[in-house]
C-alpha cells in the first residue's frame, strides 16, 4: 500500500531498527518505546488490522506470534516475562492502520491497562 508508514518501512523506504526478518513477518524497534523493550512486530503484507488476517489463514497469525516469541528471546525477555498488544480500532487507540503487535517488556506491567 504507497500511503502507509509500516509499508514503507517493509520497502525499506523509512529507516527503522529491524531486529528480525523473514519471508512473511518483520520486527522493528518502536520508534516512541513504552518500556525498556517496545519492538513491533507486523506482516510484510498489508493487513489493516487483525480482523482482516482470516482470509491470509491462520498461518500468519500464527507467524506472527512465533516471530513475538522470538523477538522476547533475542531481547532477553523469556525469563522475566514480556506482553503482547495489538490495538484494534478507535477505542483501543490503534494510530497506524498497518497490522502490529507490540511487544513490551523489561519492566513490571500493570493489570488492568489503561
Ligand atoms: P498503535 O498506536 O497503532 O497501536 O501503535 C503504533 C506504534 O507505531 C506506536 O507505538 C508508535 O510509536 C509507532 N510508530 C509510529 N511511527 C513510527 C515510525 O515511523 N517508526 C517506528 N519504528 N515506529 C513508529
Ligand atoms: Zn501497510
Amino acid at each position: 500500500m504507497t500511503d502507509c508508514l509500516f509499508c514503507k518501512i517493509v520497502q525499506k523506504n523509512i529507516p527503522a531498527k529491524i531486529v528480525h526478518e523473514d519471508a512473511r513477518t518483520l520486527a522493528f524497534d518502536d520508534v516512541n518505546p513504552q518500556a525498556p523493550v517496545h519492538t513491533l512486530v507486523i506482516p510484510k503484507k498489508h493487513v489493516a488490522a487483525v480482523q482482516d488476517c482470516c482470509d491470509q489463514g491462520s498461518d500468519l497469525l500464527a507467524q506472527l506470534l512465533i516471530t513475538c516469541a522470538n523477538v522476547a528471546k533475542q531481547k532477553g525477555l523469556a525469563e522475566s516475562g514480556y506482553r503482547i498488544v495489538t490495538n484494534t480500532g478507535r477505542d483501543a487507540g490503534q494510530t497506524v492502520f498497518h497490522l502490529h503487535l507490540h511487544v513490551l517488556g523489561g519492566r513490571h506491567m500493570r493489570w488492568p491497562p489503561g
